[in-house]
């Protein structure tokens, strides 16, 4: 007997439209959950990917690392999820599970980690993401999405959310903490909510005041425009976290100097050029320049559940399969606000 095949929507080879197509999912294993997909994000790194941004890949590509669905058919061994939950898939589909960073819950640090797409599964076969009708994972990595959370807004949660929220986790934003967030886009937009639902002082930074009321909405108390330069000046030791969510930065020295004493700047974005750090600005104020990449998988149903607890999902432009090509593009062009979503429907 074959594998099952389901529609998917897939880039063919480097810059063709997306078009229609068929994949298969593996059958049902003991421990795998099969989940009919309702929604799926649109992630920027979909398209630094199929475009080849970060490294030659295989073709054709199924994207798409923000999956929220519905149990449709569990193996006999599975012990988490039942047929009909509400579930979620994010950036990975397997890790060794063995390793002290997978026994420490950072299976997104894991040397074997599967990423969800455009990865080589314990199978031997390339994974291709949510961009489909079905998917099917091993129950370790699929998470609950709560019954608060509508599955349309939890899908961007899956990535985007757990990029944001794990770092403030990690450097312990909370009550009295003064958080910055450079760059209100998909990612920016989420660590402005989480940021103020942990209950920080949150300051938007953005180049113009173009988007100075979104953010207040979203939950910064403050938006600042850095485009001429003054609030360098005048924020200068403001802050005990930024959270960079741009990829490129014109000047991260100008950044770090808004950091107060023993402050750190967090990095989430993958810029495609190096860029060159003032050491004396870390060394004057014991400031510290750090990076994060998505989170763990137990701290991910953490992330859900708190965003549950808050009514907190993601502010999305829902879209049909036919819109991916042009959705991308506005996506590049910084124009949405803040995630496309996919209607899984529109896959069929
Ligand atoms: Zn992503």
């Amino acid at each position: 007997m074959g594998m099952p095949t389901v529609n998917a929507y897939a880039t063919p080879a480097l810059r063709a439209p997306f078009e229609r197509t068929a994949i298969e999912r593996r059958e049902v294993g003991p421990r795998d959950v099969r989940i009919a997909i309702a929604y799926a994000g649109i992630c920027h790194s979909d398209i630094h990917t199929a475009r080849e941004e970060w490294g030659s890949i295989e073709y054709p590509l199924v994207p798409g690392h923000e999956i929220a669905g519905v149990v449709e058919a569990v193996g006999a061994e599975v012990t988490k999820f039942s047929v009909g939950d509400r579930v979620g898939v994010g950036c990975m589909v397997d890790s060794c599970g063995e390793c002290p960073r997978c026994l420490a819950g950072n299976e997104q640090h894991c040397r074997k980690a599967v990423f969800t797409y455009n990865s080589r599964g314990k199978d031997g076969i390339i994974t291709q993401g949510g961009y489909s009708t079905h998917i099917v994972v091993t129950e370790g990595f699929v998470v609950r999405i709560p019954d608060a959370l509508s599955l349309d807004v939890a899908a961007p949660l899956l990535c985007a959310g757990i990029t944001m929220y794990s770092p403030l986790k990690h450097w312990k934003a909370g009550p009295g903490s003064r958080v910055a967030v450079a760059g209100i886009g998909g990612l920016g937009h989420m660590a402005l909510k989480f940021a103020h639902a942990l209950g920080c002082e949150v300051t938007a930074l953005t180049r113009t005041d173009a988007k100075a009321e979104d953010a207040r909405r979203l939950g910064a108390d403050h938006s600042v425009a850095t485009a001429d330069g003054t609030a360098f000046k005048q924020l200068r030791g403001s802050f005990d976290l930024i959270l960079n969510t741009m990829s490129e930065v014109s000047d991260i020295n100008a950044y770090l100097g808004l950091l107060d004493v023993d402050g750190t700047m967090v990095n989430v974005g993958l810029p495609e050029r190096e860029v060159s750090v003032d050491l004396t600005t870390l060394v004057i104020a014991r400031r510290s320049l750090a990076g994060s990449n998505i989170g763990g998988i137990a701290e991910t149903q953490e992330m859900l559940d708190f965003a549950a607890t808050h009514s907190l999902g993601a502010d999305i432009e829902l879209i049909g399969a036919d819109q991916i090509d042009a959705a991308w593009n506005r996506v590049v062009a910084g124009d949405v606000r803040y995630r496309f979503v996919i209607d899984a429907a529109t896959f069929a």
